[in-house]
């Protein structure tokens, strides 16, 4: 395997592996850029099947995370973590492991938690690194768990799409569509319902959707028909690559509004969604209210109400997304890339409008 060659290589400026025989720690560090900042975004605990996968997920979840930080105007560059492993097999000494191969990258990667990691794991690699956010905080201060700060961002995002798509500004009567109801999916499940939407909910672990079902009156789908259910919004708050040449043609939602990273499998697959007539809200742009929430913890200083107040930014920019998009008749996902980009080489010090 040549690193290099890799697809979703795309000039990394650093990859870090990391083996702790102690602990059974294999992680992998990618750092993709620090143009506009130490490499900042979270830790992935996952059983890859193979290396290789692992290597590939670190590769295309640090691209997002620079395209993700650029576009939240953080001055961050991209960064992420993969431990190799089922989270059964987590441990104290593992994550301080891990915590200590964060610590050697002296500052260039700051870590948080990700799918498969929480706040109590990264009190474990507190205690070894200062590199680390996303730490148990109280109401008032920037901080603790980021996923509920996600799913807000996402929830006013799916809005400014529905308005932007469906001419709506309210979710009353909407059907929605919800792949996932974990640290994300969840509580944008309670914000969805709290404003009348009508939710269709699956998720692969066993009573996840029950609870949905039971507490805000959703339906359940099995997982493998979720993606394609008659719903005016679909979701994915799951994993990445839901959205591909097989999955396009069957969905039936008019906007795509959810958590997950990297939804798109390719970068043509947002044209597909284009031609299908569907809006796709960019995932690193409306699913940055987790990094906002962790990068002002970092810093120090941000109230939780100023935080707030970031991630209420989110709609503006998808809309500008949205809008650009339009008259230029490209797909959301490439003005997207193309605005992170011109952000990444216009450097730290970018006038902000
Ligand atoms: P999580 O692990 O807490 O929840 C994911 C849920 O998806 C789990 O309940 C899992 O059982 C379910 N799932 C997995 N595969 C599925 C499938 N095929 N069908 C149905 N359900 C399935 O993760 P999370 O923190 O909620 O994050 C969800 C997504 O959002 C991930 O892609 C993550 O990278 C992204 N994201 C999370 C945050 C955050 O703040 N937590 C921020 C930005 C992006």
């Amino acid at each position: 395997m040549d690193l290099f060659q890799m697809r979703d290589f795309d000039a990394h400026e650093q990859v870090v592996f990391g083996y702790d025989a102690a602990s059974g720690l294999r992680a992998i560090i990618a750092i993709h850029s620090s143009a506009l900042g130490p490499a900042a975004g979270g830790c992935r605990m996952w059983p890859y099947a193979a290396v290789e996968d692992a290597i590939a997920d670190a590769l295309r979840l640090s691209r997002g995370m620079t395209y993700k930080n650029a576009m939240a105007e953080l001055p961050f560059g991209g960064g992420k973590a993969v431990i190799i492993g089922d989270v059964r097999e987590k441990t104290p000494q593992r994550m301080a492991a891990f915590g200590r191969l964060v610590d050697s990258l002296a500052g260039r990667y700051i870590t948080a938690e990700d799918v498969g990691t929480t706040t109590t794991d990264m009190e474990q690699v507190a205690r070894v690194t200062s590199f680390v956010s996303g730490l148990p905080r109280d109401s008032v201060y920037a901080g603790g768990d980021p996923g509920p700060k996600t799913a807000l961002g996402v929830f006013l995002g799916l809005k400014a799409a529905v308005r932007f798509r469906l001419g709506r500004s309210s979710l009353e009567g909407l059907s929605i569509a919800v792949q996932g109801l974990g640290g994300v999916g969840y509580p944008l499940c309670r914000l969805l319902a709290s404003e009348g939407a009508s939710l269709k909910v699956a998720d692969s672990r066993p009573g996840a959707a029950e609870r949905v079902c039971r507490e805000l009156g959703a339906q359940e789908v099995p997982a493998a028909f979720i993606l394609a259910q008659e719903v005016d919004v679909l979701a994915p708050c799951a994993l990445g690559a839901v959205l591909d040449a097989r999955s396009i043609p069957a969905l039936r939602a008019r906007v795509i509004a959810g958590a997950a990273n990297n939804q798109l499998a390719r970068d043509a697959d947002g044209e597909a969604l284009m031609r299908a007539g569907i809006l796709y809200a960019p995932d690193y742009v409306i699913n940055a209210g987790g990094i906002i929430s962790v990068a002002h913890e970092y810093r120090g200083g941000a109230t939780a109400a100023q935080v707030k107040a970031e991630i209420e930014k989110i709609p503006g920019r998808l809309t500008e997304i949205f809008e650009r998009a339009r008259r230029e008749g490209r797909p959301t996902s490439a003005v997207a890339d193309e605005m992170a980009r011109e952000r990444v080489a216009q450097g730290p010090h970018r006038k902000v409008a």
